[in-house]
């Protein structure tokens, strides 16, 4: 089943990273990295009585008008597991996902999301992974423009996609504990570097301001990427992401045009979490923060400045008129 790729969280891998993600199996990276379901669960754990964490997080909160308070509810990692469980229920790497059963099986509706060319695919761009992707989000609007209930069956039990946040998290390739650099070394990616992908992927649950039979409309009009980019102007409605103008993403819909979107959401973290890291992992931290702040195709300091407003972290869902 083909699937909207504009909940992902798209990873660049050149430079100091080379590219080691062929194998997309469930066993990780190929090495001795845990289970990717694993990583992500002890990723979470990791938000827990995490003393350097918290620190680092508080005083980052304090020297930045409260932003991360706004976005995540609190500092506390009890604030951060609630605003992550409330978004993210169930992960999965593809290859488990296709043992599941999903109804319907296709949507009609769907060429909205379709790419326009292959260089489109960032599969297929040997330099760009997926780190995850909010597939939960895609269902639940694929099923709004079919007029559908979608049901998956996962592990012997149904689960239907009864709202944006229903929370069904793919675990792509890029998700990793060990990365290489391009003479072969193997080096550890923090944890703290993953767990703003999770952060960014619940973001993708928030249908913040809900969405419109009109809007609905417009998608079901719609017929390419490219034009749904050009004349759909609900994107906060899944914090759905952009095509990038230009630099590593060029071409790719890694990008956010609206602000307090999943990328600067994985920014905020990212940059809270930063003083929390030494050596090599703060370099890693450094570069993610660069990378993302990257994505955000508008003023980011506008928006940390407050001139867009406080971040909206509601969800709502169908709305009229
Ligand atoms: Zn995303």
């Amino acid at each position: 089943m083909s699937l909207p790729r504009i909940f992902v969280t798209l990873l660049f891998v050149a430079g100091v990273m080379a590219c080691n993600h062929n194998d997309s199996s469930a066993s990780g990276s190929g090495n001795n990295d845990p289970a990717p379901r694993d990583l992500v669960n002890r990723d979470i754990a990791a938000f827990k009585n995490n003393s350097a964490l918290s620190t680092s997080i508080t005083s980052y909160d304090q020297s930045n008008k409260g932003v991360f308070t706004k976005v995540f509810g609190g500092t506390s990692d009890s604030a951060i597991l609630d605003y992550f469980n409330t978004r993210i229920h169930y992960f999965y790497t593809a290859s488990e996902l296709k043992k599941m059963t999903i109804s319907p099986s296709r949507f009609r509706n769907s060429s909205w999301s379709s790419d326009d060319s292959p260089s489109d695919d960032s599969d297929s761009k040997s330099d760009v992974v997926v780190g995850a992707s909010n597939i939960g989000m895609a269902l639940w609007l694929m099923g709004l423009l079919d007029g559908v209930t979608v049901v998956i069956n996962a592990e012997g039990k149904d689960l239907t996609v009864d709202s944006s946040r229903f929370g069904l998290m793919e675990i792509g390739p890029g998700y990793m504990l060990t990365e290489h650099t391009k003479s072969g070394r193997a080096f550890t990616i923090p944890a703290a570097y993953r767990q703003a992908i999770l952060l960014h992927e619940a973001r993708h649950s928030d249908c913040t301001g809900g969405i419109s039979n009109a809007d609905l409309a417009i998608l079901r009009n719609t017929t390419s990427m490219k034009s749904m980019q050009a004349n759909y102007k609900n994107k906060k409605c899944g914090h759905m992401h952009s095509i990038c103008s230009g630099g590593d993403y060029a071409g790719l819909p890694g990008c956010d045009d609206i602000p307090w979107g999943a990328y600067a959401v994985q920014l905020v973290y990212l940059k809270a979490a930063y003083g929390s890291t030494s050596g090599l992992d703060n370099l890693i931290m450094r570069a993610g923060i660069i990378d993302t702040a990257s994505r955000l195709q508008f003023d980011a300091d506008d928006m940390f400045a407050g001139k867009f407003g406080d971040p909206d972290m509601s969800s709502s869902g169908l709305r009229q008129p």
